[in-house]
């Protein structure tokens, strides 16, 4: 089956997925992006504005986040942005069983698309795909290497745009992130 196709069938579970909504509100939220990406961005949960539209990163921290893409010169249509969780969480913070479930699907569509670089946005992403609580402000800007690809830790775009600190260090993993995709292996 082509990459299209097996995404959009992952797409269609998600959407018709009981367990992913419990807990939940709004539109499924199940990523999106080039199928043959090189990259992939892992976020947390949808907002609210990602819960009208069904399309990730679209909210405020989303628009911080694709302007970053773009400026680690990378093209956002040729990426591939995604999430542990793909609903609206009621009380705002995803749970420990919808992250346990969620990644479920986000594994498929990893191992889809498969790509070189994994980006983990905040302690969501991290809990989600390395299965450790990361302290995101001692680990950001490292690297991990697990199976031929390499996951790359930082911080959640709202957490940067929330505290200064966090900017800058978001800003300055984003270059590392650059310089490490012009590299020929990452
Ligand atoms: N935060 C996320 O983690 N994902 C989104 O799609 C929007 C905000």
């Amino acid at each position: 089956m082509d990459k299209e196709k097996a995404l959009k069938r992952i797409a269609h579970k998600i959407t018709g997925c009981p367990l992913c909504k419990k807990g939940c509100t709004g539109k499924a939220v199940p990523g999106e992006g080039d199928p043959n990406a090189r990259i992939v961005f892992i976020g947390e949960a949808p907002g609210s504005e990602e819960a009208k539209t069904g399309r990730p990163f679209v909210g405020r921290s989303g628009k911080f986040l694709r302007q970053m893409i773009k400026e680690a010169g990378l093209d956002e249509n040729k990426v591939f942005i995604t999430s542990p969780v793909h609903y609206l969480p009621l009380r705002g913070t995803p749970s420990k069983e919808a992250i346990i479930h969620g990644r479920a699907h986000l594994f498929e569509q990893l191992s889809v698309v498969d790509p070189e670089i994994v980006v983990l946005l905040g302690k969501t992403a991290c809990l989600a795909v390395l299965d450790a609580k990361v302290d995101i402000t001692r680990a950001h800007g490292s690297t991990v290497k697990k199976e031929g690809r390499t996951y790359c830790i930082t911080f959640h775009p709202s957490y940067a745009m929330r505290f200064p600190e966090g900017k800058k260090q978001f800003i300055s993993d984003f270059k590392k992130l650059k310089r490490m995709f012009k590299s020929p292996s990452p």
